[in-house]
């Protein structure tokens, strides 16, 4: 496989249990770290409500961009890997989480495979990703969703903080 194409990623960054900052912080640095992967931007920490389980800790989120000579997959695999050494257990869905890390997008890409879509499908209408998204790429547009500015506009409502310092 090639290497030579360089692509610019979007990943989502979140958790709710065991110091999800420092897990989030630590996430940053590894993902600099990867094979043919360069950390370019990353977003401030932001604290939200949690989705469809409720009984469980406020969430922390951030958003980084890569670029990336990885193909899709391998870079799924890649931060599944990263996932699995923050201790990373899957129980039930929206269950609370050491670390989770998501593509949101890949370049223009739009790919429906069994085990990635990208633009990620939930993105276009969470706070949680569009508010740090917007911070580090406020003229981004989501293939087949429309810009960052006007899906977080529709999502004003949604409780979500901007940790100033970055420490909860
Ligand atoms: P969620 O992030 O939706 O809460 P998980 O982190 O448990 O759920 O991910 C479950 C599966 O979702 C992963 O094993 C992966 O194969 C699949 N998946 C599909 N699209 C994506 C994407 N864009 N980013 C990350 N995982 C994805
Ligand atoms: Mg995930």
């Amino acid at each position: 496989m090639t290497k030579d194409a360089i692509t610019r990623a979007y990943i989502g960054l979140g958790g709710n249990l065991d110091d999800p900052a420092a897990r989030i912080q630590r996430a940053f640095l590894a993902l600099n770290q990867l094979h043919h992967t360069k950390l370019v931007l990353k977003s401030s920490l932001y604290r939200t409500a949690p989705v469809g389980y409720l009984d469980q800790p406020d969430f922390i989120n951030a958003v980084a961009a890569v670029d990336t000579a990885l193909e899709p997959i391998e870079l799924l695999d890649a931060l599944l890997h990263l996932e699995l050494d923050e201790g990373r257990a899957r129980s039930f869905k929206n269950a609370p989480r050491t670390l989770d890390l998501d593509v949101l997008m890949y370049g223009d890409l739009q790919l429906i495979h069994d085990r990635l879509l990208v633009p990620h499908p939930r993105m276009g209408a969470r706070a949680f990703v569009l508010f740090p998204l917007q911070e580090i790429a406020p003229n981004l547009l989501i293939p087949g969703m429309g810009s960052v500015k006007q899906l977080a506009a529709a999502c004003q409502d949604q409780g979500i903080e901007r940790l100033e310092n970055n420490t909860p």
